[in-house]
This record gives C-alpha cells, structure tokens and sequence, in this order.
C-alpha cells in the first residue's frame, strides 16, 4: 500500500480527532467571526498536483490555515442570507456519520438505508401533517425537486394525450401550457432541464400588493385552455415576502379544469410545524407533486431536500434505471434508484431522520416559531427608526427594507454590513426597487443577535 495510505490507515483516529477539533473550533467561533467572508480580488485558482502528497494531517492542516478564513459563518446566528438554515447537532453528527458509513442508498438487498429514508419522509410528513398517502425521495435541493415534480407533470400531459413520454420523447406533442404567479427562478431551469423550454412559464397576474397569484386571472387561463391540459406550479412560501398561493381555490379549480398541480414549499412548508401558523398552507393535499427543502428551514446541512408526490407510479415511469445488475422498477415506494435522477445516492436521510426524532415535533414548531417572532421583531425596530423602511409586511420569516436617507444607498448598506461582519443580509429587488433581505431560518438565532443586527445598522446608516 502507498505510504501515505498506509500511515493514514494507522492513524484514522488522530485524523478523524483533528477534523473534530477543527469542527468544534469553527462552531464555537460562530458567534464571533463575520457573518460572511471577506474574498480578496486574486485567488490563484491552480495549484500543482503533488506527486507524493503529504497525507491527510498535513492537508487538513494547509486547508484550515488557508481557506477556513474564506467560509463564510452561514450555519451561524447571524447569516440572514439567500434562505439559509444551519443543521441542528443531531443533523451535523448524523452527516458526518452518512460519509463515514458511506452507503448507497438504494433499495439492493444488501444495506438498510431505504427504511431509514422511509422513516425520515414520513417523519417529516407528520410534522408538516400532510397526507399520509403521498410518498416521497431525497434528492439534492429544491432545484432538484422542482426537475422531479415538472417530469412527472410532462409525463402525466403525456399520457393524456396517449403518449409515453418517458419512453417515446415529446416531438409530436401538442403545445400544453404552463402557468404561474411568482415562480421561483429554479423552476425556469427545472423546465428547461425537462426539455419544456424556460420560456414557456406564463406568469399570471398577482393580486394587489402581493406574490400570490389572482386566482381569477388563473381561471380565465384554464377556461381559455378547454379540456388541454396543463401545468399549474404554485408557490407556497416566495423569497422575498414569504407569500403563499391560495391552495384552497387552486384545489377547487383542480375540480373543474384539467391540470397538474406542482407546489414549491421549499422553504414554506416548513412554516406547517408550526401549528398556529399551518393555515397558510391549507389545501395543499389537493398537490400532484410538493417540493420541500431540508437544508433551508428544517436545519439539515447542505445538500437535501424531499419531493413528494401522489402519482408513484408516474415517477417510476420517468426515472427507473434497469439492467442486469439493477432490480427491476416494481412500484415500491422506497425502491429510491427509480424515482430521482440520481442512480447511486448519499444517504442523505439521515440527517433529517436523527434530528426529527432529536427535537421532535416541538422542537421544529418551537424553531419556526422563534425566527417568525425575530422577524417581527427586527421589523418593528426598522419600522421604529424613519432612516429605514419596510418594503413589504414580515410574514413569518423574512423582512424586506430599504434606506430612507440620502447619506446612504441600500445597496451600500448592503455591502457595508457585509464588511463590517455582524450579520450578512442579500440584496435583492421587489417592486422594481433595490432592498435587503434578512431571512432568519437558523435554529441558533436569538433576540440578542437581532438586536445586534440592527445596532450595526444603525450604526452604518449615521
Ligand atoms: C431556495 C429555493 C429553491 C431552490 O432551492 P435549492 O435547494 O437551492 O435548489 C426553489 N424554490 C424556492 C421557493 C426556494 O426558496
């Protein structure tokens, strides 16, 4: 055995016990190091190939010296960033364990890792309480979810038009119609990956005021279309005013005109642990497919995320794998090779699984709970203060405001507050104007650290 491999081999504890200590000295420094990293403008993107190598402690080591310093603090209490949560202890511990175990997670005969997927998506159901009849799969993030739940619509469009897609492609096809209100951007790019064009998306109008789709401009859509089908993606939680789709009216709608009924939660649906808060997602059992992330609000490290579905048999159309070393497709619902893109897969169950039964239903309803109530919070101190301005209500998670002095741009802030460090914020745009985003998603989050946030603020803005 190479040398290298060799000592490694000997010395997997202190290898595995220095990966902890760099662990634990980043968790702890959470609170302290800025919210964001500071890139200098020269990064030399290549380094030579070593042709020895100097084994894993040294390159442990070369890595915490030289690019620890360039991460940001995003599972920290302050990263309000993008939609951002951090893992719980138990969903961390259980990452690590899944590239420790390093298993397959496929349904092969030799290893057990689909009843724990199982578990986890029925777990997760059960705190979101939706319908026991959907089943679900881990894939990679929402983007993945949303290519899942329009591949599985393309294929049922097919089929009502008499064609296998999955198996004879879409030439031929007439033109079906796809609409939406405030469609995240990934799921142009879901279209585009399944072949139905990023421009197809018909965004209909938004009621006043808001980014929830006007549910009559939707009707005129479908009367227009007759007996077509179509797509309808529904938004149940937007990125910046964490607004939510009528699922009741859309549901009614799904009575009288023929569609498939895709729902992006990916940060939303979390907001159903929450049971005081559930409302906003009442009528979503009317869904044929349901995007949910874990790495957002759940608290699972980056990269997982669940599609659920109530057409199984659709999904095994469009994404079995069989060969002579591959069990074929029969329709289980944890046969998890045949219902994503993905052939071989981490097992990225666990981390959702080992922190639902850590913190329990109260756990969850208690995280969400606490970062809706930060959100207040943080916008009756923007509202307090004229130098700011809110750019839409808080509902639940995010806050949306602008600079309303002359001394500074919003903008500006933005990068400032980036540089100062405290907490990090995203700059984004609604209603044509420039703003900044906090989306408070981290379990780890206090009052203290919104206080903290809007000091700096403060202090930026005189
Ligand atoms: C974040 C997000 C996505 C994309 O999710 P990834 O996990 O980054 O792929 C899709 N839809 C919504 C509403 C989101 O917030």
């Amino acid at each position: 055995m190479y040398d290298h491999l060799h000592n490694d081999l000997l010395a997997f504890d202190a290898i595995l016990d220095q990966a902890r200590t760099m662990a634990g000295d980043y968790l702890r420094s959470l609170p302290q190091r800025p919210a964001a990293a500071h890139l200098p403008a020269e990064l030399s993107a290549s380094i030579a190939l070593p042709a020895d190598g100097e084994g894993a402690l040294a390159t442990l080591q070369r890595f915490e010296r030289d690019h620890v310093p360039l991460l940001s603090g995003s599972p920290g209490p302050r990263y309000f960033g993008f939609v951002t949560g951090g893992g719980t202890p138990a969903a961390l511990a259980a990452d690590w364990l899944v590239s420790t175990y390093d298993q397959n997670a496929q349904r092969n005969g030799e290893n057990g890792t689909t009843l724990i997927e199982r578990q986890a998506i029925d777990l997760l159901r059960q705190l979101l309480g939706w319908p026991a009849a959907w089943t679900g799969a881990c894939v990679t993030g929402a983007t993945m979810a949303n290519y899942v739940g329009v591949a599985m619509a393309r294929q049922w469009i097919g089929h009502r038009h008499g064609r296998d897609v999955a198996a004879d492609g879409l030439l031929g096809l007439p033109p079906f119609a796809i609409f939406a209100g405030s469609a995240h951007s990934s799921t142009a790019k879901a279209l585009s990956m399944a072949g139905l064009g990023r421009n197809t998306i018909q965004s209909l109008p938004l009621l006043p005021g808001r980014e929830a789709l006007d549910i009559n401009a939707l009707e005129r859509a479908l009367i227009e279309r007759g007996d077509q089908p179509s797509i309808v993606i529904a938004s149940a939680g937007t990125v910046n005013t964490v607004d939510f789709d009528d699922l009741v009216a859309i549901g009614a709608l799904k009575q009288r005109y023929p569609f498939w009924l895709h729902v992006d939660a990916a940060f939303g649906g979390i907001v159903a642990a929450s049971p005081s808060r559930r409302g906003v997602l009442a009528g979503i059992e009317a869904a044929d497919s349901v995007t949910v992330d874990a790495h957002k609000w759940l608290n699972v490290p980056y990269d997982c995320a669940v599609i659920y579905t109530a057409h199984l048999p659709l999904q095994i159309e469009v994404f079995k794998n069989h060969s002579a070393y591959l069990p074929a497709p029969i329709v289980v619902e944890d046969n998890y090779l045949h219902l994503t893109p993905e052939n071989s897969r981490r097992f990225r169950a666990l981390p959702i699984w080992m922190s639902l039964l850590a913190y329990g239903r109260n756990g969850y309803a208690d995280i969400v709970d606490r970062n809706c109530e930060a959100a207040q919070y943080l916008g009756q101190l923007i509202e307090s203060d004229s130098r700011f301005k809110l750019a839409a209500p808080v509902r639940h998670n995010v806050v949306c405001f602008a600079v309303n002095t002359d001394k500074t741009t919003t903008a500006a802030l933005q990068k400032q507050l980036h540089q100062d460090g405290t907490a990090y914020l995203s700059p984004s745009v609604l209603n044509g104007q420039p703003i900044l985003r906090a989306a408070i998603c981290n379990w780890r989050t206090t009052k203290a650290d919104i206080d903290k946030t809007f000091t700096t603020l403060q202090k930026l803005v005189s």
